[in-house]
């Protein structure tokens, strides 16, 4: 039914390590498109047990499960319910956690800028459960720098993204036994951050990085290739594919961009392409356009496929 854009031309599987279920039929149409674009595995972040459960039953073997966290909850109900949270995961059937701690969840909930911070001693009990039962965490904390010029800008509601990512650097540098998939780029794929986010890859052992979203890694890699591909080159043993799709809805075309666009990004030597849907933050601005890092074959591999089943070696 969908045909494969004739611009790509990677043919072996490709393991998409962040996305989200919601809803059961528009699982069944993010499944059908991941089978076009050669997607064989998948990371599913699972905001109700339901969504887990009729998962494992239709496409068995195909998921890791994630058990959702809301980054807003720690702030109205404390750490104890999430330490509960944790205690279940396995016995539920789901592999790892996960948290969006978004600067909005802060917002959201009113909290203060200093309170339960990811790096503090509070959260560590949280980060401590997930180490006693070996459970890998991935963690979404910060934002593009649009954001912050943009949504951002109650400095009384919200940090800078500097100490956002200070807060990020504290969780690499406190946990540094456990495993992390920090989502996003290290919310650093803006080409000014790259030479930050090379000193955390050199400092800091314990993490990789997923390349979702789909329009914010493609917007800002874009921006320089040259640069981008340098630095994917190099980090090319760290870096795990992901779109964040999030199955919610049965507009087949919101699938198909976000996997057009990273693919298109990733293979091709695309230039000015336009990116496949509207980027809100560019969209009075002139708009988002691809520019094609064209990685070998050998670094794709690793990036679409080998990276994150050395990673989750324990679960696939
Ligand atoms: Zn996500």
């Amino acid at each position: 039914m969908y045909r494969l854009d004739s611009r790509l031309h990677y043919s072996d599987p490709i393991f998409d390590t962040h996305t989200h279920g919601i809803d059961t039929d528009a699982l069944d149409l993010l499944v059908e498109i991941e089978k076009t674009y050669g997607i064989e595995k998948s990371i599913l972040i699972c905001h109700s047990l339901g969504i887990k459960d009729y998962a494992e039953e239709t496409y068995p073997s195909r998921f890791i499960y994630a058990k959702y966290f809301s980054g807003a909850f720690r702030f109205t109900h404390g750490v104890e319910p999430l330490l509960k949270e944790i205690s279940t995961l396995k016995e539920e059937g789901y592999h790892l956690a996960k948290m969006q701690s978004a600067p909005m969840m802060r917002g959201r909930v009113k909290a203060g800028l200093d309170d339960l911070r990811m790096d503090e001693d509070e959260m560590a009990r949280f980060f401590g459960a997930m180490k006693d039962e070996d459970i890998p965490f991935i963690l979404h904390l910060s934002d593009p720098d649009t954001y912050y010029a943009t949504k951002y800008t109650d400095k009384k509601q919200f940090s800078s993204k500097e100490r956002d990512l200070q807060e990020l650097e504290g969780v690499l540098k406190r946990h540094e036994d456990m495993k992390l998939q920090i989502a996003h780029f290290a919310a650093q794929p803006e080409i000014h951050r790259l030479d930050n986010l090379a000193r955390w890859f050199d400092t800091y052992s314990n993490f990789n990085i997923d390349t979702s979203s789909a329009r914010w890694i493609s917007r800002e890699l874009s921006k320089d290739p040259m640069i981008a591909r340098t630095f994917i080159m190099k980090y090319a043993d760290r870096l795990h594919f992901g779109t964040d799709c999030v199955a919610f809805t049965d507009d087949q075309s919101y699938y198909d961009g976000r996997h057009l666009a990273l693919r298109l990004l990733f293979e091709t030597e695309v230039r000015n392409e336009p990116l496949p849907f509207t980027d809100t933050d560019t969209v009075n601005t002139g708009g988002t356009f691809i520019n094609g890092l064209n990685l070998p074959k050998s670094i794709l591999d690793k990036i679409y496929w080998k990276n994150a089943m050395h990673f989750f070696s324990k679960f696939v």
